[in-house]
């Protein structure tokens, strides 16, 4: 293990988690707040990466000092996101002006966000635990670096990652302030842990939908994304739901790159359906220590086809050979 690699470590160790701690605590904490809408019985249990990895020996998820601003300022962010809803106005609109949301999304897109779904958040999808202030969602998804994603697993990689989230989590900030600027009352969800399941969310926006790896795959750049969420006051979202993106799982049966090139073959060959209605894809006890010990893996978005090809090529080609 190099110098370098040794003092990130310490570092995480000290200061990282104990912060990341902190911010779960402060997240548990909103739904002791009135008229916020909880989870479920039914909701998943979230799977913090950071705690998880603190848990384990030979971790390398931290690996450079260049990351650290990126992991610094989304913590930052996490920890603003509930100060933040402080700001929100006493009586907040519940209509947006069409005005409104053309400038919503004009910003979305100079930020880096490439796609944006808005749907109901059902409660079964909020996470075990937390909470958010509105069920109407703005559902916003930010392409990852492909050619960095080629290189997984690897520091590029991983590093290309992080840089994401921090992005996406500024992103995600700045729309929140703009809603609170025009009146409307907003929650910003960063993408590092999340209050929701986020693919789920995306997926009821129609933004895309499961494969095999339970990733969800979107037109924009297949699974090579992450996403975030806005919750608002806003009523009248132009809601997206309904999904014309189904025929991927068709699709995924006569694929399957994803279960053959996992190293630890911690994809599932057929999903678990759960009482709950929540599907398992991967059977994470396999597949965590290796993400932990590998740069976060990402081999199964890499040797993706969605990854290297276009959304619509596929489609065409598969509809084709039907
Ligand atoms: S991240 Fe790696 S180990 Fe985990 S499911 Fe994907 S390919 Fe397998
Ligand atoms: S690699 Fe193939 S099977 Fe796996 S998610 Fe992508 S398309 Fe589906």
């Amino acid at each position: 293990m190099s110098l370098i690699t040794k003092i990130m470590d310490f570092m995480f160790e000290k200061v990282g988690i104990p912060e990341f701690e902190k911010i779960i605590e402060i997240e548990d904490a909103l739904i002791e707040e009135d008229g916020v809408l909880g989870f479920s019985p039914k909701s998943a249990t979230r799977f913090d990466i950071p705690i998880e990895a603190s848990k384990r020996k030979g971790v390398n998820l931290f690996v450079t000092p260049r990351i650290l601003p990126h992991i610094l300022s989304s913590a930052k962010n996490l920890r603003k996101s509930f100060k933040d809803l402080k700001l929100n106005p006493t009586n907040p609109k519940i209509e947006i002006s069409s005005t409104d949301l053309e400038e919503l999304k004009k910003i979305a897109e100079t930020e880096g966000i490439c796609e944006i779904g808005f749907t109901k958040v059902p409660h079964e999808l909020i996470f075990q635990k937390k909470s958010i202030i509105y069920d109407n969602a703005i559902v916003l998804v930010m392409k990852m670096d492909n050619q960095l994603i080629n290189t997984a697993p690897s520091k590029k990689a991983i590093k290309n990652i992080w840089y994401t989230y921090d992005y996406l989590g500024r992103a995600t900030m700045k729309i929140a302030k703009f809603l609170r600027q025009r009146g409307y009352s907003s929650q910003a969800s960063h993408p590092l842990g999340g209050l929701v399941l986020y693919p789920r969310l995306a997926e009821k926006a129609g933004l895309g939908s499961f494969g095999k790896a339970g990733l969800l795959i979107t037109p924009v750049n297949g699974s090579t994304v992450r996403l975030a969420a806005v919750f608002t006051s806003v009523q009248n979202l132009p809601i997206t739901d309904g999904n014309e993106h189904s025929w991927i799982g068709e699709f995924c049966k006569t694929c399957l790159k994803c279960i053959k090139e996992c190293p630890p073959q911690a994809i599932l060959k057929e999903p678990i359906k759960h009482d709950t209605g929540r599907v398992t894809h991967i059977d994470n006890n396999k597949c965590f220590p290796y993400f932990a010990e590998n740069y976060g893996c990402t081999i199964c978005i890499k040797v993706c086809p969605f990854n290297a090809n276009s959304y619509e090529k596929i489609k065409v080609a598969f509809e084709k050979r039907k």
